[in-house]
């Protein structure tokens, strides 16, 4: 009897460890994970996969038409260097060619992605192992899918070519011979992690190599790091892509990506409108227009009449826009901080006339970010024509000169504004401006963030002017960088 208990005791113990190990330890693909407790890494006695025999090489595999290409034999401008700079690599004949210029990155950060990639290892054959045509495809920078040249070349299976560098060999060995050009089509979703910064769930690959399925589904146990298995640590969901510079000249040709992001479908996008200061610019009534039409766009809208809302870091960090109506105010050094590290950090901001333009005179850091300030507005309230600069730019595609019936606005204002419209002072009021071309409506980047602004918007009725009211809707859903996408 008492063994019976003690038996049912320790099945009991052990199903509670086995749950609490799942719990802890993030779940792996059991035979993947067997593989890796078999083998040390780069381990020499792991077997070389089976060779298959791809066919022959074909022509570049056209993009869809929903890929970036971020590689059309042409130039490099959608890459840099690992500081940053101009990427240096060869181009030649529609490829690149690695020339010990150093690594190379995507500009754009990506997470979810497909990825084509064509390359070729040197038809002269030099070196052995990993010597030989050694370069890599690495997922937002850290996740290698190896590029050798395993064409009658042996190395360590974990490093071969399509390998999963230091961690998976693939399940055959696909390799073209050397110079021939070969593919790698790569289905990637990024790492999850809690609000914690735990692992919720691993990277996942799938790679054809030459169009041959070699690896399905399999889950990285972290980054690839050479004689190493690091865990995972936490890292941003978009980050560049890298090809490896490993000293040899290996070529690159049409690489194209499609970006699988999800988090748009169920997301909604989130705008905070914080209004204030000199009544006479009516800024409540104004965010009236705004607001509830953002919010019909599909937006989840915050009002605020105060600028202490620009104080929750949380808050802000969590936010596609800011649509600022507050005119002749004075804002604190910490209300000030936190408006200008959001929008630094990637979350746009627009506004029209003092709403953006005269909020804060004493604050040169927060001019300097809208890339203007009122100075005067000669004559106050008259007629005068608004021209349109950029026929191309989707905030004024299709739009005509238009008359306007309120103050024309004098600025000092960035020459970096990407000008889309101005208006042009007259001798009548302030005649020593006779002709001055001056800004209507701008755009511009701080830091990460998108800055929309049009002098526009004196007083509510200023928006019954349908290219006023149409300029100003287009240019608060570029600075949430929902424009090109309705367009
Ligand atoms: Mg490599």
């Amino acid at each position: 009897m008492k063994r019976t208990a003690l038996l049912f005791f320790c099945l009991l113990f052990g199903l509670g460890l086995i749950a609490l190990c799942g719990t802890i330890f993030p779940k792996y693909n059991t035979v993947q994970t067997d593989s890796l407790k078999k083998w040390t890494i780069h381990d020499l006695s792991r077997p070389m996969p089976p060779i298959v025999d791809p066919g022959p090489g074909k022509p570049p595999t056209p993009p869809p038409s929903d890929a970036i290409v971020l590689f059309d034999g042409t130039d490099l401008s959608l890459w840099t260097n690992s500081k940053g700079e101009p990427a240096g690599w060869k181009i030649e004949s529609g490829y690149m060619e690695v020339n010990k210029t150093g690594s190379i990155r995507t500009v754009q950060g990506f997470g979810d992605c497909k990825l084509h990639v064509e390359w070729a290892t040197p038809t002269l054959i030099s070196g052995k192992s990993q010597e030989r045509g050694n370069s890599g495809v690495f997922l937002m920078g850290k996740y290698e899918i190896q590029v050798l040249d395993c064409y009658n070349n042996t190395t360590y299976a974990d490093g071969m070519t399509a390998s999963l560098y230091g961690q998976f060999p693939p399940r055959v060995n696909a390799s073209r011979r050397p110079g021939e050009w070969q593919t790698y089509d790569i289905t990637f979703t990024r790492p999850r992690y809690d609000n914690s910064g735990n692992l919720t769930s691993p990277a996942v690959m799938t790679v054809y190599h030459n169009n041959i399925l070699v690896h399905d589904h399999v889950e990285l146990t972290g980054p690839t790091v050479h004689k190493k298995r690091p865990p995972y640590t936490q890292h941003p969901e978009n980050l560049p892509l890298m090809l490896q510079d490993h000293g040899n000249p290996v070529r690159f040709r049409n690489i194209w990506i499609q970006d699988l992001k999800v988090e748009t479908e169920n997301q909604k996008k989130r705008a905070l409108f914080v209004w204030g200061g000199w009544e006479g610019h009516e800024p409540k009534q104004c965010v009236d227009i705004f607001a509830p039409w953002l919010k019909e766009q599909g937006f989840e809208v915050e009002v605020s009449d105060t600028l202490d809302s620009y104080l929750d870091k949380e808050n802000m960090t969590s936010l596609d826009l800011i649509v600022q109506a507050y005119t002749m105010a004075q804002i604190t050094p910490a209300q000030e901080r936190g408006l200008l590290a959001a929008v630094q950090n990637g979350v746009g901001i627009a506004g029209w006339h003092g709403g953006l333009a005269d909020s804060f005179r004493n604050n040169t850091a927060y001019q300097f970010m809208v890339g203007g300030q009122w100075v005067a507005h000669p004559g106050g309230v008259i007629d005068y024509e608004v021209n349109i600069r950029d026929h191309d730019d989707p905030i004024t595609a299709g739009l005509t000169d238009f008359q306007m019936h309120s103050e024309q606005y004098y600025l000092h204002t960035d020459p970096i504004n990407e000008v889309l419209a101005t208006t042009t002072f007259s001798d009548e009021h302030a005649p020593w401006i006779k002709g001055a071309v001056m800004p209507v409506v701008w755009k511009k980047m701080y830091g990460k963030g998108r800055v929309f602004y049009t002098s526009l918007g004196h007083v509510a009725k200023d928006f019954d002017v349908p290219q006023a009211l149409e300029i100003t809707k287009r240019g608060i859903l570029w600075a949430a960088g929902s424009l090109e996408q309705k367009k």
